[in-house]
């Protein structure tokens, strides 16, 4: 099938164009990550982010605590990566453990160095449309669709999900490029009134098959976010095998959204060193 949107290759890309520019300026960018606790798929995400990181000249910290370390101890460490220059990408891994106030906890990082863009400085200047570091994911998506030279403008676009992290920033992104956006969520009754209308129809609420051919109109343009695990099984949000047949381009999962996250994670680390150089 043509309509398949390959993550993996715009990824690729992405990386190979940061690697030349690392080379070419002769900059040397640095991402510390904290991490607290033992989350299996946390230590997943690591360590690709270690992976591309060190692929692409990014050198790599990981400061990682057990969870008797007190909030304190971590808002502490995060002071000193911020008054750290050789430091420029500060990146508290998510989920924290039960007890740990995550708004507080990532406040703290110096907004220049917020290469999650979850900061409220970031997320504020997000809204209000000054340039700022963005959150990965959305950001990522934004890149596909910019990729397969998806237009945004007057369309409507159906945003599925609106978390703090993936549904948020998109509809603030999808706003700025013009689009003019539906958001639907759990609350929600009936999305298929808004899916069936959408021209571009972004999915993510974690949730199998959650999209299915009747919810979709001829010639759609689906970016499917959802990571869900089937037994042995990674899948998306979007019944891929039947949603595919009426879209005129279609994200897989693995292989769709997923790459494109770590590669803009590895733009932020360079635009924050920019910022702050
Ligand atoms: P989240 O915080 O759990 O948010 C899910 C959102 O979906 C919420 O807004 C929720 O509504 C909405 N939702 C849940 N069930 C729904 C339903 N039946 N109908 C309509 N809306 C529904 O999750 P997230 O962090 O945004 O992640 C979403 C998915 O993307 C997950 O599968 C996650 O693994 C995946 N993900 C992928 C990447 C990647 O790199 N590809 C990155 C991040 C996340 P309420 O607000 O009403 O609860």
């Amino acid at each position: 099938m043509n309509n398949i949107i390959d993550g993996t290759k715009v990824a690729f890309k992405i990386r190979e164009q940061i690697k030349n520019l690392i080379e070419k300026e002769k900059i040397t960018p640095q991402l510390a990550v904290i991490q607290v606790g033992d989350n299996k798929a946390s230590d997943v995400y690591i360590k690709n982010k270690k992976k591309a990181c060190e692929e692409v000249g990014i050198k790599f910290e990981l400061i990682k605590f057990n969870t008797t370390i007190s909030e304190e101890l971590v808002i502490n460490e995060i002071k000193r990566l911020n008054n750290d220059i050789s430091v420029n990408g500060i990146l508290v891994q998510l989920p924290l453990p039960v007890g740990f106030d995550e708004g507080k906890i990532i406040n703290e990082i110096n907004p220049v160095k917020d290469v999650d863009g979850l900061t409220y400085q970031n997320v504020g200047n997000l809204v209000l449309e000054n340039d700022c570091l963005v959150p990965c994911t959305p950001l990522g998506v934004m890149e596909l669709l910019n990729a397969y030279n998806v237009s945004l403008a007057s369309k409507n676009v159906c945003l599925v999900g609106r978390s703090n992290l993936v549904g948020k920033p998109l509809i603030q992104l999808l706003l700025k490029a013009n689009a003019t956006v539906s958001v639907c969520h759990s609350k929600s009754l009936d999305i298929k009134n808004y899916t069936k209308q959408a021209d571009v129809l972004i999915v993510a609420a974690g949730h199998p098959n959650l999209i299915t051919k009747d919810m979709v109109k001829e010639g759609v343009v689906i970016i499917d976010v959802g990571i869900n695990k089937e037994g042995n099984v990674l899948c998306g949000d979007v019944d891929f095998e039947e949603v595919s047949k009426k879209s005129s381009l279609i994200t897989p999962v693995p292989g769709g959204v997923g790459p494109m996250t770590v590669s803009c994670l590895l733009k932020n680390v360079v635009k924050a060193y920019k910022i702050q150089n």
